[in-house]
């Protein structure tokens, strides 16, 4: 096939040193005949030649067109190194931006595997992988992920480091990853989380000036051993995190304050967009889930009680979760608290048929109060829900012979109060601004003394 110059030019990686002379097709693959065109560097010494010893075809898989593979078959050469004081006598040119030295990939190539096998791990990606056409194995895919980064990147001295865990198996076993805080990479990943790796790395590293953590005191004692010259400091994220674990709870005893008063024509992009974000009127539930409700709280105050009263009375905390068959990790968390831990109302997601409120309340006023007939007019606008929902929704408007808008106070859940209090103000959109002035309104005196 003969390449129509410019355009399957461009195609190349690094077009710049690579000219291609043919395509060939074959029944499952494209093979791109190129050669190369640069000045050939030795790559120990760094001094040109041009003194051509032999050459020889490198095959590199590469993207692939249209779900066929391509693969490049690159004419490179063998040189002699003319430089009498460099040991190197005979070096194969390299491709520099193309493919690594010995590599069977691209280096786009090899960075699309890395990144697959970043999201959907060995076997998966490797799939995943044939299904684009990239045939290679789930080992090297893991390899990718496990490849240092770039030597431009590695050789960068790191002045200021972040480390935090990773996991190998979430809740079982852990690593460490080290970050360089200036060029927002990741310089190492060590395969364990223990002080003594940890300042066996930092003595490689005499450069580094601060040491940005989380509060974990493992970190605390290998920076410590490890780079005694450096800062260490508390790092943003963990003391965010804190922050907004804190507020939580402040706010989750609060949580009656938190029902916002209705806003007169509150634009739409307010509405709540999520389920558990705000709560606005649902039709009032139903007497005999509420007195369950109350039974549920009434067994598990006394239950509390219990509790309270054998830790008073001496007894371990795993002595009462086995005599009381109530798991520790709760009995530490009432405990700690010191008042019974009332639960979170709950937040319910707004029935759809609220979105359809003003057509209903518009053909209400016009006289049709049939809701069935309602049911039928709202599906044809998109309408999803069950029929009884729309009985329901006008059921009081029945009663007062008047349809109301349904708009009643919302309620914001304590968990999205203090990711709103904690985030940063340059951070937020207008809309987040606008519920965080309610919120503030509602209860000053906890969101002032963290502003
Ligand atoms: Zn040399």
């Amino acid at each position: 096939m003969a390449p129509s110059a410019s355009h399957s030019q461009s195609l190349l990686p690094n077009p710049s040193i690579l000219i291609l002379d043919r395509i060939e097709q074959d029944t499952d693959r494209f093979r791109l005949r190129v050669h190369v065109e640069q000045d050939p560097i030795c790559p120990l010494c760094g001094e040109v030649s041009q003194s051509r010893q032999s050459c020889y075809c490198r095959c590199l898989q590469d993207f692939p067109w249209q779900g066929v593979s391509v693969e490049l078959w690159a004419t490179v050469g063998r040189f002699r190194c003319r430089n009498s004081s460099c040991p190197r006598r005979i070096f194969c040119e390299r491709l520099p931006q193309i493919a690594r030295a010995y590599g069977r990939q691209t280096e786009r190539a090899s960075e699309i595997v890395r990144l697959i096998g970043y999201v959907a791990g060995g076997l998966p990606g490797q799939r995943l992988l044939a299904r684009l056409s990239i045939a290679t194995s789930d080992d090297t895919v893991l390899r990718r992920v496990r490849q240092k980064p770039g030597q431009e990147l590695s050789r960068l001295p790191v002045r200021n480091l972040g480390v935090d865990d990773w996991a190998w198996r979430k809740g079982q076993e852990y690593g460490t990853i080290l970050v360089n805080l200036d060029s927002h990479h990741v310089v190492d990943l060590l395969p364990d989380r223990a002080a003594e790796s940890f300042s066996a790395w930092l003595t490689q590293h005499p450069e580094i000036v601060t040491i940005s953590r989380d509060r974990c005191g493992l970190y605390a004692e290998g920076a410590a051993l490890g780079a005694p010259q450096s800062q260490q400091i508390a790092d943003r994220f963990h003391l965010i995190l804190n922050l907004s674990a804190t507020m939580e709870r402040v706010l989750e005893e609060r949580s009656r304050q938190l029902i916002l008063p209705p806003v007169q024509d509150t634009p739409a992009e307010l509405q709540p967009a999520s389920p558990g974000d705000c709560n606005t009127d649902v039709p009032s539930p139903a007497l005999p889930r509420l007195t369950q409700s109350q039974l549920r709280r009434q067994r598990r105050l006394e239950r509390y009680e219990q509790v309270v009263a054998l830790f008073n009375a001496g007894e371990s905390q795993a002595a009462i979760s086995r005599s009381l068959g109530i798991e520790r990790k709760t009995i530490r968390r009432w405990l700690r608290r010191g008042e019974f831990p009332e639960r979170k109302p709950p937040h319910r997601r707004p029935p759809k048929v609220n979105e359809f409120a003003d057509y209903l309340q518009q053909r209400w006023n016009e006289g049709c109060h049939n809701a069935s007939r309602l049911y039928q007019e709202i599906r044809q606008k998109g309408y999803q829900g069950k029929r009884a929902m729309v009985a329901r929704f006008v059921a009081s408007w029945r009663k007062t012979g008047k349809a109301a808008s349904p708009k009643a106070p919302e309620r914001i859940s304590p968990k999205h109060a203090a990711i709103l209090v904690t985030r940063a103000a340059d951070q937020m959109t207008d809309e987040q601004q606008q519920l965080l002035d309610r919120i503030t309104a509602q209860c000053p005196e906890v969101i002032d003394c963290v502003r």
